[in-house]
């Protein structure tokens, strides 16, 4: 008989091997986490690990350790695809249940949308059991695009680009925040009713508290007259800046919507030399077109903060002209996923922590550095 020394030696060898194995076998469900998510397929395929049990039972030669082989088999696979939800946006590991929830973003092109991941990672935090989908829906489809989300068991959306203006006329209703800012990013479904809401708002709130900005006797220079400015306007008002003007290639319609005001062209861009802090509200240098500035760098070098409301890239050429002149600079991220948190909160009816904004950010920043598809 063998000493207990020879056989843990024997046990630590295998468990090498195993190890080995397993790391190996976990790489190759990345991939396969990957491709599902490529081409929407769910996590969970109840015949397919049926299958792989059946195999390896087959293989077995000592019959008397079946069930362990099963639980084995069992365990392993379940490991598996919880790996595999958490690399994917989707994290339900049961796609068939009816307590999975679900929610979206609607905007027209949406390839860089970071959303997904970002309520990934809320929900996995908060324990909802929840899918976040794409909806890309054309200009004339709007309508009929939320009619449809109305009648499928959705709880809510998110709305972007370039849609959260004119989404409001479909509503059922509006917030009274949100008829006040004047666009809508967050839409909750409740008994096939729509209903509207603005969390931009609080999510930019959150970034200029996260940088340690004080508006007060500040003044702000706005690029952009759409629906995100709407937001970031109405905050800057309600929280004490001195002076905003709005720079916009269309000024007598951003007159209409921005009546207290100073508009601006591009070309008068370069006239605004007394204001504290540049805000881009355009897409431009937006994921995959980032080789555009919305103004050009000696433009920036005339104010001490910039922001940058697009996360994607991280660096937008706006932002590297604003950091290589000195400025405190600063991406859409952390807004984003205060945004994010707070359409939570409105969906599932519950109070988010403040703190909880900085733990996603963490890991949405640690997502995106592993991750080189944002
Ligand atoms: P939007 O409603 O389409 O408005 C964007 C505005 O930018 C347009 O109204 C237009 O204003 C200006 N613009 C558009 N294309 C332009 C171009 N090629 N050159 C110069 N100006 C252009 O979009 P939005 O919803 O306001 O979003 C704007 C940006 O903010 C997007 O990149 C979006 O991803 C980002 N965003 C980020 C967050 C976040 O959480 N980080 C939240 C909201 C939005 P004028 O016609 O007045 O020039």
């Amino acid at each position: 008989m063998k000493d207990i020394e020879s056989l843990r030696h024997s046990i630590d060898e295998i468990d090498k091997q195993l190890t080995e194995l397993f790391e190996r076998r976990m790489n190759i469900a990345a991939e396969v986490a990957d491709y599902k998510e490529k081409n929407k397929l769910p996590i969970l395929v109840k015949e397919r690990e049926k299958e792989v049990i059946a195999k390896n039972l087959s293989r077995l030669k000592n019959k008397d350790i079946e069930k362990e082989t099963e639980e084995f088999f069992q365990c392993l696979m379940d490991i598996s695809r919880k790996y595999q939800a958490s690399r994917m946006s989707c994290i339900s590991d049961a796609p068939e249940s009816s307590d999975v929830k679900l929610y979206g973003l609607i905007g027209e092109k949406l390839g860089h949308s970071f959303s997904p991941a970002i309520h990934s990672i809320i929900m996995q935090k908060l324990g909802i059991k929840g899918c976040y989908h794409l909806f890309e829906v054309e200009r004339d489809s709007l309508s009929r695009a939320l009619d449809g989300l109305k009648h499928l068991n959705i709880k809510g959306v998110n709305v972007t680009i370039p849609y959260k203006v004119e989404v409001m006329e479909y509503l059922d209703e509006v917030s009274r925040e949100a008829k006040g800012i004047g666009a809508v990013n967050t839409i909750c479904f409740r008994e096939k009713k729509a209903y509207g809401f603005n969390t931009d708002y609080y999510g930019f709130g959150m970034m200029l508290d996260k940088m340690n900005v004080d508006l007060h006797h500040k003044k702000a220079v706005i690029l952009g007259a759409g629906g995100a400015a709407n937001s970031v306007v109405r905050y800057l008002k309600d929280n004490g800046i001195k002076e905003i003007a709005l720079v916009s290639r269309n000024k007598d319609s951003a007159k209409c919507r921005f009546k207290d005001l100073g508009i601006y062209g591009y070309e008068e861009a370069g006239l605004l030399r007394s204001f504290d802090m540049i805000i881009n509200c355009t897409p431009c240098g937006m994921h995959p077109d980032i080789d555009v500035c919305p103004v050009p760098p000696d433009i920036i070098g005339n104010f001490s903060y910039a922001i940058d409301l697009i996360y994607n890239p991280s660096e937008t050429l706006f932002l590297k002209y604003a950091r290589e002149k000195g400025l405190t600079a600063a991406n859409g991220l952390y807004m984003l996923a205060g945004q994010a948190v707070k359409s939570q909160e409105l969906w599932n009816d519950i109070d988010i922590p403040g703190s909880t904004a900085d733990e996603i950010y963490a890991q949405s920043v640690e997502l995106r550095v592993k991750n080189s598809r944002f």
